[in-house]
């Protein structure tokens, strides 16, 4: 029976409101074939005709409401860890499991890495530092610190690597290290694959009763496809695969801005007596380009309305602002090299972990059991606080963790803990920790501490 033969009633019912395979096959709902089967390989190269007979359309029913069949999902991939989104976070979360043996794969919606810092355009490396007594100390080590030295051995890659500054990246550079350290960690990859769902498990876990997250679908050019996994990790920031998994989450608004780059800045010549003109921005790796950010209003950033409104209203701030510079006497030849082309999303959906990380409990200092890394502080110096392990783990759900701005924080600790050299730290923990529990055969909250905390060390991480 296909879906549009059912009643409106019983497709409420079918779709989870609290009926579950009892009421599928009570009105007999055999899920089709997903529309990935469309081609064959071999059809191809042929270009066989197809007929559409295996097609699967949304359906609207008679009474305007509109329903997704249910479709036998293609498993595409079994893995041992899966991360979906490869921005900071995730990069530094597949990099640190691979290492470890463990077979990991990395989904990105993109066709690059690096996430809000290549394609958001967002190359400032903000507060890596912190204190220890009164010495200045580097937070990020480990693979953040790799990454940073690896970007230095390539031409105009990084620049202000001197102690105590904020350096600044350059995104080209980034995103080729990143395919180059992807691809020496024997990842699997999956790139321009949209995170649409999580797999849970019909039973629940008969330790906790949680639901068990199996994996994650994606949406591609074949429609969708299942990953299976052992342990998934979602750096996807925006928490794409936790929330339909079930896990306790708020849901944030945060500025969204839409950053840019200016070049000819080595052509410009400042008028004596003139003021330089606004939307300067800062120095990049690259001689006579420059970086501009954009704060933005605050927003949802996961809904689809907005984004779109303020891509179109930054596109003409910028163009705008870009041409207030060029008028001004001096600065003719500055011009707009790139607009970033992914939009700029600071803050969506947090998790609710077994631990929140407080900003009191940052300025004071509090140490945590299962400290897995130390963040810096972007507003000022002070001293280094502890990212616990619980911070990445769901309270209510198993075998899914999360890193980078979407770990469990409030909202003023978010805003710390969102930096990139924080989502890098965060990101190895959870790579580590995940590859672990798969090596031992544990929930991801059950993974031991001590030899997450003594594997990060021997990767160079920095405890405190
Ligand atoms: C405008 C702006 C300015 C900022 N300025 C600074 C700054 O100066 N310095 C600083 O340190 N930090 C800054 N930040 C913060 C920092 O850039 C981010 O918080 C950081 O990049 C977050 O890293 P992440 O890995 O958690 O997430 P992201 O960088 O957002 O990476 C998430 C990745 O997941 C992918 N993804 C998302 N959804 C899916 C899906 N459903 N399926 C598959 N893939 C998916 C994305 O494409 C992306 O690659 C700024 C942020 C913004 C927006």
């Amino acid at each position: 029976m296909y879906l549009s033969e059912l009643t409106r009633r019983d497709l409420l019912k079918s779709f989870g409101l609290g009926v579950g395979a009892a009421a599928l096959s009570a009105v007999n709902l055999a899920p089709q074939t997903a529309r990935a089967d469309f081609v064959s390989q071999k059809d191809k190269t042929s270009g066989t005709l197809l007929d559409g007979s295996q097609a699967t359309p949304v359906k609207m029913q008679a009474d305007g409401s509109i329903v997704r069949p249910q479709l036998l999902l293609p498993t595409i991939c079994e893995t041992d860890v899966l991360v979906v989104g490869g921005g900071p976070a995730g990069c530094c979360a597949a990099i640190a499991a691979a290492r470890l043996g463990v077979k990991t794969t990395l989904v990105e919606r993109y066709g690059h890495f690096g996430g809000l810092c290549t394609g958001g355009l967002v190359v400032h490396i903000l507060g890596h530092w912190t204190l220890e007594g009164k010495e200045k100390v580097q937070a990020t080590q480990g693979i953040g610190e790799e990454m940073m030295k690896r970007l230095e051995g390539l031409p105009n890659g990084i620049v202000n690597r001197e102690f105590g500054r904020n350096p600044t990246l350059d995104a080209e550079a980034y995103k080729y290290l990143l395919v180059e350290m992807i691809t020496e960690a024997n990842i699997e990859v999956f790139l321009h694959s949209w995170a649409i769902d999580a797999i849970v498990d019909d039973k629940v876990d008969s330790t906790t009763g949680n639901p068990i997250v199996r994996g994650a679908v994606i949406q591609t050019k074949l429609g969708p496809q299942a990953i299976l996994a052992k342990q998934v990790i979602d750096t996807t920031g925006d928490g794409d695969v936790f929330a339909p998994s079930g896990a306790a989450h708020t849901q944030r608004m945060y500025n969204i801005g839409l950053p840019y780059r200016i070049g000819n800045l080595d052509r410009a010549k400042p008028q004596n007596g003139e003021k330089p003109p606004r939307h300067l921005g800062d120095v990049t790796p690259v001689p006579g380009v420059r970086w501009v950010n954009m704060t933005g209003p605050s927003l949802d950033g996961v809904d689809v309305k907005t984004l779109s409104k303020l891509e179109l209203q930054h596109r003409k701030q910028i163009w705008k602002q870009v041409q207030e510079v060029r008028n001004t006497p001096g600065y003719e030849d500055v011009y707009l090299m790139e607009t970033a082309p992914q939009i700029g999303v600071r803050i969506t959906r947090v998790i609710e972990g077994e631990e929140t990380l407080k900003l009191e409990d940052a300025k004071s200092g509090k140490k945590f059991e299962d400290c897995v890394g130390i963040g810096g502080a972007w507003h000022g110096d002070h001293i280094g606080w502890q990212i616990p392990y619980r911070s990445l783990v769901p309270k209510n759900v198993e075998n899914i963790i999360t890193a980078g701005r979407s770990l469990s924080a409030e909202p003023l600790m978010s805003d710390v803990v969102r930096v990139i050299p924080n989502c890098w730290v965060s990101g190895h923990a959870a790579g580590v920790a995940a590859a672990l529990a798969v090596k031992s055969g544990v929930l991801a909250r059950n993974v031991s501490i001590p030899n997450v905390q003594k594997t990060l060390l021997e990767q160079k991480a920095y405890l405190g």
